[in-house]
C-alpha cells in the first residue's frame, strides 16, 4: 500500500469562562509527492505543526480576557532553582533542591539552637 495523501486536522475550543467559548481549527490535506520521496509522516507532522501554530495565534486574538489567558503556556518552575519541573512531577522543588532547602533550614535551627544557649540568662 502505499500512502497518496495526507489529512491532519487541529482544533481547539477554549472557554471563556462566562458560559461561552470560541473554537478555532484548521485542516490541511496534502497529496503526498512519492516519487521525489516525500515521507508521509513527516509531511503530517509539519502540517499539524503548521495547523496548530495557526489555531493558537488566532484564538489569542480573542477579545475574552479569560481566552487569552488560557492558552498562556503553564511551565512550572523550581522554587528554588528556577529550572523547569517536568510535568509529571507534583511538587514545587527538584528532589536535590528540597534537600539542599532541608539542609540550610536544619543549619538555621542549629543556629538559632546555640544562640539561645549562649543567652546570658
Ligand atoms: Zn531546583
Amino acid at each position: 500500500m502505499q500512502i497518496s495523501q495526507v489529512t491532519v486536522e487541529f482544533r481547539r475550543t477554549v472557554s471563556d469562562g462566562n458560559y461561552g467559548n470560541e473554537t478555532a481549527a484548521m485542516q490541511f490535506t496534502i497529496d503526498i509527492d512519492r516519487e521525489s520521496g516525500e515521507d508521509p509522516q513527516f509531511v503530517g507532522k509539519i502540517a499539524l505543526s503548521a495547523a496548530r501554530a495557526h489555531v493558537l495565534a488566532e484564538l489569542k486574538e480573542s477579545g475574552s480576557l479569560n481566552i487569552r489567558r488560557a492558552l498562556i503556556p503553564q511551565i512550572r518552575k523550581c522554587n528554588r532553582c528556577g529550572e523547569v519541573l517536568p510535568d509529571d512531577f507534583m511538587g514545587y522543588l527538584h528532589p536535590a533542591c528540597s534537600e539542599l532547602e532541608r539542609a540550610e533550614r536544619d543549619e538555621r535551627r542549629q543556629a538559632e539552637a546555640r544562640d539561645l544557649e549562649e543567652m546570658p540568662f
